[in-house]
């Protein structure tokens, strides 16, 4: 076994550099006081952080070092202004590489609907260390936030995290077996595909009593949950315009909601993870912003 996490000294550019293991951080869903101590040590010694557009802003300005360089590489999604992969990677291991101390902060948990493997994969690739600090995954935050028991007695035994971006993540087969079974189901990244996960599920015959929560911005001070049925999502949810980030929970536990829901929903249409102003335009030694 070999293990990856000490300081090495490596050769680079002629260069005798002490290279630190690159820390890829989950910074939780949103509510800062989330973060681990693990994160916080890392963040407070970090000289270079990379972070993503759902890492909460009092993170970025009061958790990290006045002295660190913070890069923005969120995806944007449709808003543009996203860093492509690859320049994520080369940001990272070119910092590494320089001797800096990393951190890539990454929103909710590290390895949940990321691209982490990529990260994984160029950092072996350049023999680089690197440590992985696990966060709060948004299901989690989301149904802690929303006081929905995700695996609760006589309801469910099991809970599945799943995303339905786009049509072909989910097979046909697959949709039978959702439709069918007591497990709660956790949808990642599928606000804007929410009507098509409940017309495939009831096409596909599951129970149109089924309750189903949408949790806006969870964890945060805007968290908003609205509830449904499949049987009645469309017509008092379908015309929602939710904002960024959401995520679904369906199934049984939902009901849960009703009895030991512990925070007020926010009115108010503000986004509490703002768009990132600029983009990242070039990259080299000192990747500028627009
Ligand atoms: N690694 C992250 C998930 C990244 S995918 C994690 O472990 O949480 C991004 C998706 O996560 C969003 O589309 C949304 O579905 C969900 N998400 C992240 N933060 C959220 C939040 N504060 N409230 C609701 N959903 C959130």
């Amino acid at each position: 076994m070999q293990f990856n996490n000490t300081s090495q000294h490596i050769d680079h550019q002629n260069l005798h550099t002490e290279v630190h293991p690159v820390a890829l951080v989950g910074a939780g869903p949103g509510d800062p006081e989330l973060l681990t101590i693990k994160a916080l040590r890392l963040l407070q010694a970090a000289e270079v952080v990379l972070t993503d557009r759902l890492v909460s802003h009092v993170i970025v300005d009061e958790y990290t070092n006045p002295e660190a360089e913070i890069i923005y590489v969120g995806k944007q999604c449709r808003r543009g202004a996203s860093t492509p992969q690859r320049t994520i990677n080369e940001l990272m291991a070119d910092y590494a590489l320089q001797g800096k101390k990393v951190v890539r902060l990454k929103g909710g948990d590290v390895s949940i609907f990321s691209n982490v493997l990529d990260e994984l994969e160029t950092l072996v690739a350049h023999n680089i260390p690197y440590e992985i600090v696990p966060g709060v995954t948004a299901a989690l935050g989301a149904a802690a936030y929303a006081g929905i028991p995700l695996t609760a007695r006589n309801r469910s035994t099991a809970v599945r995290f799943l995303t339905y971006y786009k049509s072909d993540v989910v097979t046909d087969a697959y949709w039978s077996e959702l439709a069918r079974t007591r497990d709660t189901l956790v949808f990642y990244m599928s606000a804007e595909t929410l009507g098509r996960v409940v017309d495939q599920l009831l096409a596909h015959g599951a129970d149109a009593a089924t309750e189903l929560a949408i949790v806006e911005q969870a964890t945060t001070p805007l968290q908003k949950v609205h509830t449904s049925t499949l049987a009645h999502y469309a017509k008092e949810l379908g015309g929602l315009q939710l904002k960024s980030p959401s995520l679904v929970i369906i199934g049984k536990v939902v009901e849960l909601h009703r009895q030991f829901a512990w925070r007020a929903n926010q009115g108010g249409e503000e986004e509490y993870f703002k768009p990132v102003e600029g983009k990242l335009v070039a990259y080299g030694k000192d990747a500028k912003r627009a």
